[in-house]
C-alpha cells in the first residue's frame, strides 16, 4: 500500500488543495491522501483562525465525495505544536509495510530547512513536491536542493533525487489554481462571495459557523 500524506492549515481548505491531492494520488499510484490538518503551525505567524476542529470538519466535508481522500486528526488530536516528523513516524507506526509519500506544495517545500528535524524527514517518506500556479518551479526546487539540502539529497543515475536511506523525492506538476485561504478569508471579511473556491459543504460550514467575520472586525475593516 502506498499512501500520500497531505498537511497544512486548510484554514480553510479550498479547490487548489483538494485537486492536488486528487491529481498526486493518481499520478504517484496513492491508495489514499491523508489530510492533516495542523494543530498549531510552527510556521504561520497567526494561529489559525478556525479552531482545530472546525478546521478539521471543513476538510472532512470537503473530502467527503471522493474516495481517493481521508482526512486525519493525528495533529489536532496531539495538539501543541504539529511537527511533521512526528506525523510521519505516527503513520509509519499506524500503517507498518506502507510507502509513505509526503505531499508539499513548492513555496512550503522551499522553506523545509528551517521545519523541526528536517534532516530525519527524508527518512521517514518519499516527496512528491507539488508545483503553484503560474509557474512550473522545477528550477527553483532543484536549485533549493542544491543550496540548502545538498547534503541530504543526491540524484542518482537516472536524475531521480534520492536521500541517504533510499527515499524518493520528485516533482509533480499539478493543474494550477490559484487560490489561496487568505483570499477566502479576506473575501469573507469583506462579505464577497467565496462561491466555486471551495466545496459548497465547506463554504455553508463557514457561512453557518461565520467564520473569518471577526478577523476583519477587528482589523476595523
Ligand atoms: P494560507 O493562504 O493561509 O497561507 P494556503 O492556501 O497556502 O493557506 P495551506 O494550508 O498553508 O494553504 O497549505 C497546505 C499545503 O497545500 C501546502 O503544502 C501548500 O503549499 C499547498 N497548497 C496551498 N494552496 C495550494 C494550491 N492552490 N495548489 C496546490 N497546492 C496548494
Amino acid at each position: 500500500m502506498k499512501i500520500g500524506i497531505f498537511g497544512g492549515t486548510f484554514d480553510p481548505i479550498h479547490f487548489g488543495h483538494l485537486r492536488a491531492g486528487v491529481e498526486a494520488a493518481e499520478a504517484l499510484n496513492l491508495t489514499r491522501v491523508y489530510f492533516v490538518p495542523s494543530h498549531t503551525a510552527p510556521h504561520k505567524r497567526t494561529g489559525g483562525l478556525a479552531s482545530g476542529e472546525q478546521r478539521l470538519e471543513m476538510v472532512r466535508l470537503a473530502v467527503a465525495p471522493c474516495r481517493l481522500l481521508e482526512a486525519s486528526d493525528v495533529e489536532i488530536a496531539r495538539g501543541g505544536k504539529s511537527f511533521t516528523a512526528e506525523t510521519l513516524e505516527y503513520f509509519k507506526k499506524k500503517l507498518p509495510g506502507s510507502k509513505r509519500v509526503f505531499l508539499v506544495g513548492l513555496d512550503a517545500f522551499l522553506e523545509i530547512h528551517t521545519w523541526k528535524s528536517f534532516e530525519s524527514l527524508f527518512s521517514l517518506a518519499d516527496f512528491a513536491v507539488l508545483s503553484r500556479p503560474k509557474t512550473d518551479g522545477r528550477d527553483r526546487m532543484e536549485a533549493y536542493i542544491q543550496e540548502s539540502l545538498g547534503s541530504l539529497l543526491t540524484k542518482d543515475g537516472s536524475g531521480q533525487w534520492v536521500s541517504a536511506s533510499g527515499q524518493k523525492l520528485c516533482f509533480l506538476k499539478v493543474t494550477g489554481m490559484d487560490i489561496s485561504a487568505t483570499f477566502i478569508r479576506q473575501s469573507v471579511g469583506q462579505s464577497r462571495d467565496i462561491s466555486f473556491l471551495m466545496p459548497e459543504t465547506v463554504a455553508g460550514y463557514i457561512e453557518k459557523n461565520r467564520l473569518y467575520k471577526k478577523e476583519m472586525e477587528t482589523k476595523g475593516l
